[in-house]
């Protein structure tokens, strides 16, 4: 069910803001939320073919929320939702969670249907164990010329993908943010509610994904991610940061020890539910993190979880019952960096 506005997010929410010099130049909007889903890509992030639902309860091919204007250059950015997979309930039917008590063959099958669409077939899934913590990996293929070099004085840890099916490699090792130069290495981070982030420094040829939480945000794993960016090459102030679907300020209520944990740091995660309780909103606080690390340019999808629950599993709102969606990013290989 789309909703126009969410209670919480007030003035300090920031909407596409151009920085100077910055080299994908696509059409911005300043200080404006879109609508969920409303399809006009009002925020550089737009469903295709269409917001799920819209194109049919069981579509051939799973909608993808999708950065266009960054496949033009040379960078595969999109957040799944729950739609054309193939799991039955709780994780019905795009799960691509393969801890949470999915079939395994389903899970496989979703996340080659996903690579397929956004034009990845058979390159590899990069993800980690996600522990709600700061720690950003770089991964590396072991492809001469192509593996993460830290500039500078500033290093990243880097790991290796190991054995297995591209879609299916072991996890990187804990961590809620992976980085890379590598082209066709898929990077994946799994949410059902938390705030997936993705990074992109398209002329530099660096791309992250993070995973943010609260616990996350508190420990500062937005900005860990920036500055893994950084380490590899990316200037902040060209770098892309887009915040997908997440639980809203609207329904996310919290304790008072959880909201001065995030809020302290980041104002604008504090919210309002919509029966007018405290509550967080992870993607402003997201979205603010990205702003003080200098990120150039800032995206939010504005689509809450919790409420829009024919396009997101959400781990609240289903009780933990529920699948995953993603957030994925890549460099197009062969896109001539
Ligand atoms: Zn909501």
């Amino acid at each position: 069910m789309a909703r126009a506005a969410r209670p919480g997010q007030g003035a300090q929410m920031t909407g596409d803001r151009p920085a100077a010099g910055d080299r994908t130049a696509p059409a911005e909007v300043s200080g404006v939320r879109p609508a969920p889903g409303d399809g006009t890509g009002a925020a550089g992030l737009v469903w295709r073919p269409g917001p799920p639902g819209a194109v049919g309860p069981d579509p051939v091919w799973p909608p993808v929320l999708v950065a266009e204007d960054l496949l033009e250059a040379g960078v595969v950015a999109a957040f799944t939702g729950r739609v054309g997979g193939s799991s039955a309930p709780p994780y019905a039917t795009l799960n691509l969670g393969l801890a949470v008590g999915d079939d395994l063959r389903r899970v496989l099958a979703n996340r080659r249907r996903v690579a397929t669409v956004l034009g990845l077939a058979g390159r590899p899934w990069a993800l980690a164990r996600q522990v709600h913590g700061n720690r950003v990996l770089a991964v590396d293929t072991g492809r001469p010329g192509a593996g993460p070099a830290a500039s500078g004085s500033r290093r990243v840890d880097t790991v290796g993908l190991g054995q297995g099916p591209p879609e299916a490699k072991p996890p990187l090792g804990e961590a809620d943010g992976l980085v890379t130069t590598d082209p066709g290495v898929v990077l994946a981070v799994l949410t059902a509610d938390c705030a997936p982030v993705l990074l992109a420094d398209p002329a530099a040829g660096v791309v992250g994904a993070v995973h943010a939480g609260w616990r996350g945000l508190a420990a500062g794993v937005v900005e860990a991610g920036v500055a893994a960016m950084a380490a590899l090459g990316a200037d902040p102030a060209a770098t892309v940061g887009l915040v997908g679907p997440a639980v809203g300020g609207c329904c996310y209520e919290v304790g008072p020890d959880v909201r001065e944990a995030v809020g302290a740091r980041y104002p604008a995660a504090l919210a309002t539910t919509r029966d007018g309780r405290p509550a967080l909103d992870p993607a402003a606080g997201a979205a603010q993190a990205l702003e003080r690390a200098g990120v150039g340019r800032i995206r939010v999808a504005g689509e809450c979880t919790v409420d829009l629950a024919d396009r997101h599993f959400s781990h609240r709102r289903d009780h933990g019952r529920t699948g995953r969606q993603a957030g994925l990013i890549a460099l197009v290989p062969g896109a001539g960096r």
